[in-house]
């Protein structure tokens, strides 16, 4: 066990420097999402402006879920609906790949940082918090 692989300096970057943290003045759907395991929690906004995906989100939590948050929201922001799906699904398999993914990086971009907190079962909740957040409010904006 390598705590190395937990935090990765990209997460760390993402965690004290967060990207599209703050709730946004308008938006379409709202979600609060928390991971009692740990204590973290989330409220993220989704608002869809000509096919594009805004994202904004705001929380308290450790290193893991902050940084996911704010590297899920800059990969998102900007894409359409239907693009983001294959984003999420790809980090979902990334994070139940038990450390046997490093996972694709074309598709994750700085995701591919949370590879190693695959094998580290108490902290998946963590780096997945933001994306399950994100597959309710999206679900919530089809509708
Ligand atoms: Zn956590």
């Amino acid at each position: 066990m390598q705590l190395d692989n937990l935090y990765q300096e990209v997460i760390l970057d993402h965690y004290k420097h967060p990207e599209h943290k703050g709730l946004l003045q308008e938006f379409d759907v709202q979600v609060h999402h928390v991971n009692p395991s740990c204590g973290d929690e989330l409220t993220l906004n989704l608002s869809l402006k000509d096919g594009h995906l805004i994202l904004g989100w705001d929380g308290v939590g450790c290193a893991i879920s902050m940084a996911s948050a704010s590297i899920m929201a800059s990969l998102l922001t900007g894409k359409g609906i239907n693009e983001s799906q294959p984003i999420l699904d790809a980090f979902v398999a990334l994070m139940q790949s038990k450390g046997a993914q490093s996972g694709d990086e074309e598709v994750l971009e700085d995701a591919v940082a949370f590879a190693g907190v695959s094998q580290f079962p108490a902290r998946i909740k963590c780096a997945l918090l933001a994306w399950m957040a994100y597959k309710d409010a999206s679900i919530q904006i089809r509708k």
